[in-house]
This record gives structure tokens, sequence and C-alpha cells, in this order.
């Protein structure tokens, strides 16, 4: 045994991501405010360290463009996290705007909604509006095909390690430690409970246990004894059984610029994300067709850079119920992008504005890829797996997601009544209340 790891512990979570990290930071807070603990009774193990997950390689878009409605009060409390250390967490609240087609305008019009209710501002516009509101942010937009477009004013994108050591950060102004370098390995239960973490550095007993595993999360899954399919049943009466997890790889990458990308008025310009769900990709100089719908989003690359340039990626591929772990991200040859990625995003961000086209030979050509564990309805499971194991697995969705440790610890402290994590519990596969599908290519909407 190291002498860092305690024998015994309070709280015992394991994976410094976002989850991991704002949930032990969070619960410290309330400990400490209720006056039943401190920092001290928590501690964060990794297998590596802060950040060698999906938190340390996302994009970093912060938004709540969600057809899942339950999602936006969720994004909400985020929002404030960021907030509440925007410089340490590399927060710039530039805004997200993101653009679609006739046959989006419903939903936009129902998330433009669902999200104001929340307090999570937002404009929508429709027909020449969206197209006139687009070009006044880039005049080079070509907006050919647009038809409804939501302007959401509070939130933007980040710095993915500036976020990871403002959290380790915050942790440790609350004397909770964070330990690297200690894998959890296996489970001792005692009725129905975990008593004792078995790691690679020797065992600690255990109250409470908070699995932020990530991309590991079907790993801990089955050393709990948990099923590996579920039966779903749905609001429409229907039911399947489905894998409880499938992995996806993601598509993502950066395209290096000679000129600074801004907006109109010279500031950095909003996330961007368009989906033409009926409008085919044409690469530039060529005339080929690369697919026959368009998704893609982008950003200022900021701190993923070494020299100017922007990031972004496009809908993600599965991969299936099995997927090799490690090495994780950009150090797994097996998932990364292919060449034609870089073709269609280049093409992609050609398609939509003057100042891209033709901009394939300035693709970054290095690793960019990491994988996610999505969940049988591809949203969020935040709830009690045993009676002290509480399980974070953001189905791929929640670097964005840094007020879920919020909600987590509020629960925990409280008494388990937080209404904006209830839609998120496992109880609603059984119930009927399993997420659908919603009107897009894309798993995360
Ligand atoms: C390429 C990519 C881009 C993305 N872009 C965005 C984006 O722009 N916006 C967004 O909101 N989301 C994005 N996501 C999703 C988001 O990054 C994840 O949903 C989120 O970061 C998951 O956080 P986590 O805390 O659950 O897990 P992770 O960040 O993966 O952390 C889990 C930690 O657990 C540790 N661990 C695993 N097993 C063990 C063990 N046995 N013992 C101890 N430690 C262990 C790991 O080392 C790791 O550090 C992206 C994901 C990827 C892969």
């Amino acid at each position: 045994m190291t002498n860092d790891l305690p024998s015994s512990i309070t709280y015992a979570v394991i994976g410094a991501g976002v989850h991991g990290m704002s949930t032990a930071w969070h619960l410290a807070m309330e400990l400490e405010k209720k006056g039943t603990g401190s920092g001290a009774d928590i501690i964060v193990l990794d297998k590596t360290a802060p950040g060698a997950g999906a938190t340390g390689i996302a994009c970093g878009c912060v938004r709540n463009f969600y057809m899942t409605e339950e999602l936006h009060p969720i994004l909400r409390h985020s929002v404030d996290v960021w907030m509440h250390d925007p410089v340490n967490f590399g927060f710039q609240q530039v805004g997200y705007i993101s653009c679609g087609e006739t046959n989006q305008i419903a939903d936009y019009e129902n998330l433009h909604r669902s999200q104001n209710a929340v307090d999570y501002h937002s404009d929508l516009y429709v027909g020449a509006d969206a197209r006139s509101f687009l070009t006044n942010i880039w005049p080079d937009f070509k907006t050919d095909g647009i038809d409804v477009a939501i302007h959401e004013k509070i939130s933007g994108y980040a710095g993915t390690m500036q976020f990871v050591r403002g959290l380790a950060e915050k942790c440790r102004q609350h004397g909770v430690r964070i330990l690297s370098g200690v894998e959890v390995e296996n489970y001792d239960m005692a009725d129905g409970t975990v008593s004792a973490l078995h790691t690679s550095q020797g065992v600690i007993k255990v109250d409470t246990v908070f699995l932020c595993v990530g991309a590991w999360v079907g790993k801990h899954w089955n050393l709990l004894g948990k099923p590996t399919a579920l039966d779903c049943a749905y609001p429409d009466g229907g039911s399947a059984t489905k894998d409880m997890w499938t992995y996806w790889r993601l598509l993502e990458g950066e395209v290096y610029i000679d000129e600074p990308y801004r907006a109109a008025n010279d500031l950095d310009p909003p996330v961007l994300h368009v989906e033409l769900m009926n409008t085919p990709v044409i690469e530039h100089g060529t005339g080929r067709e690369l697919d026959d719908h368009l998704y893609v989003y982008w950003k200022n690359g900021a701190e993923r850079m070494d020299r100017m340039g922007v990031q972004g990626g496009t809908i993600p591929v599965m991969i299936g119920p099995e997927a090799k772990l490690d090495p994780y991200g950009h150090d797994n040859k097996d998932y990364q992008a292919e060449p034609e990625f870089a073709d269609y995003i280049c093409a992609a961000m050609g398609q939509l504005m003057g100042r891209f086209e033709g901009c394939r030979p300035n693709f970054r050509d290095r690793p960019n890829g990491g994988i996610g564990a999505f969940t049988p309805d591809n949203v969020p499971i935040f709830d009690w797996i045993l009676p002290n194991v509480y399980m974070c697995a953001d189905s791929n969705h929640g670097f964005k997601m840094a007020g879920v440790g919020k909600l987590v610890a509020r629960q925990i402290v409280g008494g388990n009544d937080v209404a904006e994590l209830k839609p998120f519990g496992m109880d609603r596969f059984a119930a009927g209340r399993t997420f659908g599908a919603s009107n897009s290519h894309c798993p995360w909407v």
C-alpha cells in the first residue's frame, strides 16, 4: 500500500474527469456548509491522472442544444458552475449558434421555449431572419438551405486541460485528495453493498462510492455484477432489449488558419453547429459528393493549437458493445479518424463559409480520436446502482455538464431529493420513460 492511500474513507470517487472532480469539490463544499464533514472525508482515485479520459481531450463545447428537454436544467446549473470561476476553468462565454433546415423548425421552437423556461437565454430566428442573423456575424456565411437558427447566449467553450487543472485546484482548496496512478481493480461486497475497493495500491474500506469512470463504465458495471443488456420501455408503449453500453468513436480535428477566426464585430465568434439533413456535402474544386447530409461544428482551437486554428467535428461512428479502452484517446491507433473525415470537415466548412474554401491542405494531420460509452437511449444515467454506489454515466455528453457534480453533492448531503436528476434515473427504462429517437442523424441530441 502507498503512504497516500488511507485504509478507509467515507467517500471514494473513482475517476478524475469532470464528473469525479466536480462531485468531489461540491461534496466538500456541501459537507462544510452542513457542518457534517469536509474534503478530508473524500478521496479521488484515478488510474492515470486527472484528465486522462474524455475530459482531457474533449472539443470543449458548452451548449444546451438538446431535444431532450430534461437536460436543459442540467446545463443551466452547469453554466452556473462554469461561471463560478471562468478564468481558472478556461471558459469562453462566446455563445453557441445552431442552424438547420425547415424540417427542424418545430424542434428548434420547442427547444427555445424549454431553454428559456429554465433561464437558459436563447433567441430563435426563422426563415430570412435566420439567414441575415448568421451573415451579420459571419459575412461570408453561405446560408442556402438554412431556415432556422438558435443563439444560446450563455454557452461557449473551454480549454479542456485548463478545466481539468481548475477542477483539481478546487478539490485541493477544499482538502480533497486526488491520487493518481491508483487503479480500482475490484470490489468487496457485503450485503449487496460495496465495502472495500481493491486497488493497484492496496485495499481501501469505503462507505460511499462515486463511479465516474467515463468510457470505462462498462468494465465496472460488469465487476459489480450488472446485466449486459437492458429491457427498455418507451412512452409510446413500445419496448426493446438493448445493449447496456455501446461504444462510439468521435470524429474531430483541427484546421490551421492564417488570419484570426473572428466575427464581423472582431470578437471570437460563437461556437457554430450546422445540421442540414437534406443537403449533401460537396467537395470544393472537384464537385465530389462526400455525404448526402451535412453535420458539422467548430470553434476557435484555443489551447489545442500550436498555431492559429479552428477545431471541430462531425457525427461519431458506432463501434458496438465491445471496445478496446486502453490505451485511451489519441494514443489508441484503432479509433482515430480516417483521412475521409478530413476531406469531409474541410468540405463542409468551405461549403458554409468562404474563408474555409479549399482549406483541406491546412488540416492538421495528427491523432484526435477518443471513444465514449453510450447508454441504451443515448441519454445520461445519474443514479444509485447499488445502495452505496452512485454512477455518473453521461453517455459521452458531458464535458459541458460541470453542474452534475453540484446536483449529485446536493442529493447526497441533502437526502436524495434533487428534481433535476430524477429523469436520469435507472428506473426510467422499466417505467416506460426511456428517452426516444430525435429528429437528427446524431446520437447527441
Ligand atoms: C474526442 C471527444 C470530444 C468530446 N467533445 C465534447 C464537447 O465538446 N463537449 C462536451 O460536452 N462533451 C464532449 N465530449 C464528451 C465528454 O468529454 C465526456 O462525456 C466527459 O468528459 C466524461 O467525463 P467523465 O468524468 O465521465 O469521464 P472521463 O473524463 O473519461 O474520466 C474518467 C477517469 O476515470 C479514470 N479511470 C478509469 N478507470 C479507472 C479505474 N479502474 N480506477 C481509477 N480510475 C479509473 C480514467 O483514467 C479517467 O481519468 C467529448 C468526448 C470525446 C471523447
